[in-house]
């Protein structure tokens, strides 16, 4: 069994499937990776209502890692909803010790219904965790937000927003432009000393909760089987598109 790659999951549960947990494992087994998890929180969901979010320990979500991360050859981490600046505090104790471990970043911040899935004073500690990132995958309110300070928005390009987030340690942003508008839907990575790289696919008309969480996944799953962060970017976004056009 362990010949198989293993990818660490970080995030909440959804008891509609649309997003979370749920979808990290469908994606993983898609790309034929074993999945271990760390539970986050606990969210009661339907396709269009948060009705309640409860974090699990933050404690709690430092020893889940700990046992997968010895219990299994993790090759890849990816981290969704992290609920609180503890818990954020807890993951990037338990990522000190593996630093060698590509991190996949989905920086979840509110449901598509409009409900808060992190504290909204945990800004200054995600930042905090870009610093353990590989890659960390934001869309373009999400990119607004984090490259601002506290309870303000950016008012800076997009580029100049992605490149902040260099500046304050992530290795490489991913800015998801499934909210944007245009014939294509174009993703742009960024990486220190690097242009930004375009990846574009046809915009459709579908839409499908969770794709934050399969494209992040999906590129995790890539970086575990040995793709580099490009090729797993342009894989992870082809899955995506293939999803959506099923939908
Ligand atoms: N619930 C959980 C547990 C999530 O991790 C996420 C996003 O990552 C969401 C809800 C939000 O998904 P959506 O915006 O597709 O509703």
């Amino acid at each position: 069994m362990n010949a198989m790659r293993h990818v660490l999951a970080v995030a909440g549960s959804d008891s509609s499937g649309g997003a979370g947990i749920v979808r990290d494992i469908e994606t993983l087994a898609a790309f034929g990776v074993k999945a271990s998890v760390a539970i986050t929180a606990v969210t009661v969901q339907t396709h269009d209502h948060v009705q309640q979010v409860d974090a699990v320990a933050p404690d709690r979500v430092a020893q889940q890692m700990r046992a997968a991360l010895s219990a299994n050859p993790i090759a890849a981490i990816k981290i969704g909803m992290l609920a609180t600046s503890a818990t954020i505090a807890a993951v990037v104790t338990v990522l000190a010790d593996y630093p060698g471990i590509p991190v996949v970043l989905d920086p979840v911040l509110v449901s598509t219904s409009g409900r808060a899935l992190l504290t909204p004073d945990a800004m200054d500690d995600l930042r905090e965790l870009f610093r353990s990132c590989t890659l960390i995958t934001p869309n373009l309110p999400e990119l607004s937000v984090l490259a601002a300070p506290a309870g303000t928005t950016s008012s800076d390009s997009m580029a100049d927003q992605a490149r902040s987030l260099l500046t304050a340690g992530a290795k490489a942003v991913l800015v998801k432009g499934g909210h944007g508008d245009g014939a294509e839907s174009i993703d742009i990575l960024f990486q220190a000393d690097h242009a930004g790289q375009s990846f574009a696919s046809p915009r459709l008309a579908a839409t499908m909760r969770g794709t934050g969480c399969t494209l992040a996944s999906a590129i995790a799953a890539r970086l575990a089987l040995g793709d580099t962060l490009s090729m797993a970017v342009a894989e992870g976004k082809a899955f995506v598109h293939r999803m959506l056009r099923e939908t």
